[in-house]
């Protein structure tokens, strides 16, 4: 609809480059090596890019956008909450606040039915920690290797994926450990039921080692994104709640990328019928329209703080805009059955389509995922298993495939030597065909480069 790009689009576009070029410090990024590209305008699973070509968003915007682009109901709710309130200090109740707490309460599994809300994902890592440690009186962390919980400085240092390392202030009480990872096992496991019991009984001796009576809290991806969207094998998380329990630290499951529907539930953690102590969101719980995030609060916790001050705050807490936007969302989800569909599209699209790339290129060590979370692991042999970028970096190859999908329409999530497939939920599954077919070409990149 609409898709015929104005020249005075396209001119914005030109001056947002050069603006960009000028003033703006990208994240993550050596500032003179990049070339962002410029979004000229977005809608549903599409962006066009700055010479007005449309591209299938297979990214969501850093898997957030879930209920795709410019959805209309959710612009209408932020249009109408800015006409009425646009912001106030957290202290005070106020509709947009209240509805989004109520209906988050009433996703999250158990009985988390308090919530604290934050502007992203970071902050409300270091908010669940902090509730932790001041409920327990304990200090400890502990967290996965392969994770990722955040840029700020307890979250960077809490996350496994290197670029922590970059920020290495000393350690914050954090201890990382191995969890399940079947494919570069690091338990030299042949099956799922041998990574979930040498995974576990890692972990307790890591716990025991490190001081049994000291840990606080585990902080662990329900389903890790970022570090490559490894679904746990069974019983492994139920295993956690258990060592949680039994060392009396909190259960912290970070939910900020594969929450609100992502993995085909509404949390991941559903998939694992286990109830943690904290939960963090953000990204899903509006799609990303507002910055938004919170922490969902077991009754045990929210008890420590019935009576004491919790020292905590941020002036945006809750902030309307945001708050408007995630009711809208989740109404939205709800009423559209996006949840559903992105079950579906793993079961009957997505799932079935990656194996079939899978069983034909070269450069495919593995592919794995469930609902609209997904991930291509690339490798320069399928036997020794070597991964096409390391872990923490890029490489020629990669750029490659990056840039071919690109040139064939397709806007892809590319982390290392991954390629995740991480659409909206709300993606056509026409549309979510189109991308793997486009997958299918540019793959010829890296193929190319696999050793014999
Ligand atoms: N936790 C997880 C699991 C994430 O994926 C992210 C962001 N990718 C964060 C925390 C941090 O969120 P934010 O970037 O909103 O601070």
């Amino acid at each position: 609809a609409g898709s015929g790009v104005s020249e005075a689009e396209l001119e914005a576009g030109r001056r947002a480059y050069e603006l960009d070029r000028k003033h703006v410090f990208h994240s993550w990024s050596a500032q003179e090596q990049i070339k962002p590209m410029t979004v000229i305008r977005a809608e549903g699973s599409y962006v066009w890019d700055g010479e007005g070509n449309r591209l299938l968003d297979f990214s969501s915007q850093l898997v957030n956008t879930n209920i795709g682009h410019q959805h209309p109901k959710v612009v209408a709710a932020i249009q109408e909450q800015a006409g009425k309130l646009c912001t106030i200090a957290p202290q005070f109740a106020n509709d947009a606040r209240s509805e989004a707490a109520r209906l988050v309460a009433e996703l999250t599994p158990g009985e988390l039915d308090k919530v604290f809300f934050t502007n992203g994902g970071a902050d409300a890592v270091e908010h669940a920690i902090r509730m932790a440690r001041l409920h327990t009186g304990r200090y400890k962390v502990l967290s996965a290797y392969r994770s990722y919980h955040g840029g700020t400085a307890l979250a960077v240092n809490v996350t496994g994926d290197p670029r922590r390392i970059a920020n290495d202030y000393g350690n914050a009480g954090t201890v990382h450990f191995h969890a399940p990872f079947l494919y570069r096992s690091q338990f030299h496991a042949a099956t799922e039921a041998e990574e979930t019991q040498r995974a576990l009984e890692h972990l307790e001796t890591t716990i025991q080692l490190e001081g049994a009576d000291r840990f606080a809290a585990i902080i662990l991806e329900s389903i890790p994104g970022t570090a490559g969207i490894m679904v746990p094998p069974p019983g492994y998380l139920q295993g956690v709640r258990e060592l949680a329990t039994k060392y009396g630290m909190m259960f912290i499951a970070d939910e900020v990328m594969a929450g609100f529907g992502r993995s085909g539930k509404w949390f991941a953690i559903d998939h694992f019928d286990v109830v943690p102590d904290l939960l963090t969101f953000a990204k899903g719980v509006n799609s990303g329209y507002v910055p938004l995030g919170g922490v969902a609060i077991s009754p045990e916790i929210y008890a420590t703080f019935a009576d004491r001050p919790y020292p905590g705050g941020l002036t945006y807490s809750g902030h309307p805009l945001a708050c408007a936007a995630a009711v809208a969302t989740i109404n939205a989800m709800r009423e559209e059955r996006m949840v559903e569909h992105a079950a579906d599209l793993g079961e009957t699209v997505f799932g079935p389509g990656l194996a079939e790339l899978a069983a034909k290129h070269s450069s495919i060590g593995e592919v794995r995922g469930v609902g609209a979370f997904w991930a291509i692991e690339l490798v320069k042999n399928q036997q020794t298993r070597e991964p096409m970028a390391a872990y923490g970096g890029s490489s020629p190859a990669m750029n490659e495939l990056i840039a071919a999908c690109k040139s064939r329409g397709l806007l892809p999530f590319a982390n290392f030597n991954r390629i995740h497939v991480v659409p909206p939920l709300n993606i056509s599954a026409e549309d979510a065909r189109a991308g793997l077919a486009i997958l299918d070409e540019a793959l010829e990149a890296t193929d190319r480069h696999v050793e014999s």
